[in-house]
């Protein structure tokens, strides 16, 4: 008689190079796959926002809707399930006396610990895979704890000391699993207890859930568009969607692997164009891995306020200026846009988030772990190693921390958005404010005001702070707290 195994999905809602998947569709087994909603992604964060807002929940909605269609076209079935992931996974193995279980492992907190309670209720043998990289755990050529804590120096060693897998090509049929058991149905939005988002048509892009959505997403942005070639140059863009891939949200829930991208690049490198820009997009994607194995290496000090490298600052905790930073009313327009097209979109670009970053670290001094968690809850793409890891560095308490890293406001604005284009589409009061002005707009005369119909303190806000003023109280604080942890890492080693 076939063995029975259950592919648990998790991160990975995809059916092609997924290693549990295709290891029981070749051992003959007959496969039953499974995805949990589980009820603790849907509650409030301890900073009391959603922890899965809008933008995600309807991503992952269908995508799960999109996998299900995968399942069934290949002769088999995904049950859906809502509640306690490793409450639900035992039962499903109980009921359906399933003789194995196969899933992907997550090394951030909260993945682990399911893993872990799931695991230890299941009587029958389980076996896991690490698959959400670029470069496998198994094949890097460092054990996990002797990773280099600089970026360039782990980049230099996998590049030359190992080679990325191809991908595993999906199952052409899956043997199903005779049973009578319920699939049940997917749950609805509203079902989650989540108001579904409006549509703007500022969006870079619609994105929609589902491996065939990703897939289309990196045949149209590297072939069709042919956007691969000059992806260096344009990446540090604002507005449209074709500046950078946008494959983050497709890459966050695993509708795509990494190496499947990486396949496509080399591909385009020996059928079109090898270039700077060609190479400059595995090397994203080597940052995305590098934030995967330093939370597999520090646990949980990624998520702690002092961070990797165990800065403690004086991180402020002021809901007010807290709430004028989300809601985009600083009165710094290139910080407000940005924050705004989060709110409305649920993406922001890389350019925009490392300047909100800075600015709500380096001028308003709040705490990074409450930005952390505004992004959680509302991009689309949040990839939980990806976050806390990039916020570590924005705050300077990662381990790869260069300093004081403060970003100017005005000139990025100036650098990225010189016609003031990408501002105006979002702050639409600022719209008839000429390019050279409307990154300052605090510096119009009440004549201008009135010329370009902004009235400041009412129709948008005055400055909040003193960019520069700010930055430099900050930054003395920072490098006091960095001397104490030198001092103790020194008098550590005496
Ligand atoms: C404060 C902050 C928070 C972030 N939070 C997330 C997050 O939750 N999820 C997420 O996927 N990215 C996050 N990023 C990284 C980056 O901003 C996004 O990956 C990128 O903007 C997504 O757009 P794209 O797919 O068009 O990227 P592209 O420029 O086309 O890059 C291709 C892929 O490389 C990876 N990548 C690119 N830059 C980074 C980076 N700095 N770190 C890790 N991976 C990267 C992503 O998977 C991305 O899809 C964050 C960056 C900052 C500064």
């Amino acid at each position: 008689m076939a063995e029975r195994i259950l592919v648990w999905h998790r991160l990975d809602l995809r059916v092609t190079d997924h290693a549990p998947l295709a290891t029981a569709c070749r051992d003959g087994a007959e496969v039953v796959a499974l995805y949990v909603f589980d009820e603790r992604q849907f509650t409030a964060t301890p900073e009391a926002v959603a922890k899965t807002g809008a933008f995600r929940t309807r991503f992952l909605l269908e995508t799960v809707e999109a996998l299900r269609l995968a399942y069934r076209v290949l002769g088999s079935d995904l049950i859906v399930r809502r509640g306690r992931t490793e409450e639900l996974v035992s039962a499903l193995v109980d009921e359906l006396a399933v003789d194995r279980v196969y899933f992907h492992t997550y090394p951030t907190s909260e993945e682990l610990a399911v893993e872990r309670a799931a695991v230890s209720r299941l009587r029958v043998p389980y076996r896991s895979w690490w698959g959400h990289t670029l470069y496998a755990l198994e094949d890097l050529p460092f054990e996990i704890g002797a990773l280099p804590e600089v970026f360039t120096n782990f980049r230099k060693v996998v590049e030359g000391g190992c080679a990325v897998r191809a991908p595993i090509a999906a199952p052409v049929h899956i043997r199903a699993l005779r049973t009578n058991v319920g699939t049940d149905r997917i749950p609805s939005i509203e079902d989650l207890g989540v108001t579904p988002p409006e549509v703007d048509p500022r969006a870079v892009l619609l994105f929609k859930g589902g491996e065939l959505e990703g897939k289309a997403r990196l045949f149209e942005y590297i072939w069709k568009k042919d956007c691969l070639k000059s992806y260096k140059e344009t990446r540090n863009g604002l507005l449209g969607p074709d500046y950078s891939s946008k494959l983050s949200p497709w890459l966050a829930h695993g509708c795509v692997s990494p190496r499947s991208v990486y396949a496509e690049i080399k591909r385009y490198e020996a059928e079109r164009v090898k270039n700077d820009s060609t190479y400059w997009l595995t090397f994203e994607l080597l940052w995305r891995d590098y934030f995967a194995f330093i939370a597999s290496k520090h646990g949980t000090k990624l998520f702690r306020a002092s961070g990797l490298r165990g800065i403690v600052l004086p991180w402020t905790h002021d809901r007010i200026s807290f709430g004028l930073w989300c809601r985009g009313k600083t009165g710094f327009p290139l910080i407000d846009a940005n924050m705004r097209e989060l709110s409305a979109t649920g993406f922001m670009s890389n350019r925009g988030r490392q300047n909100v970053g800075s600015f709500l670290t380096k001028n308003l001094s709040i705490d990074w772990r409450w930005g952390a968690a505004w992004f959680e809850s509302l991009l689309v793409d949040y990839d939980v190693a990806s976050n806390w890891g990039n916020w570590n560095y924005t705050a300077g308490v990662g381990n790869d921390a260069r300093g004081f890293r403060f970003f100017n406001t005005e000139k990025q604005a100036k650098d990225y958005d010189p016609e003031g284009r990408y501002v105006k589409t979002w702050l639409p009061e600022l719209a008839a404010i000429p390019a050279d002005r409307v990154h300052n707009p605090s510096s119009l005369s009440a004549a201008d005001q009135q010329r370009f119909g902004v009235r400041m303190g009412s129709d948008y806000p005055n400055p909040m702070l003193d960019l520069f003023k700010s930055a430099a109280e900050n930054q003395e604080l920072y490098e006091s707290a960095v001397t104490r942890v030198t001092k103790a890492v020194r008098g550590g080693h005496a």
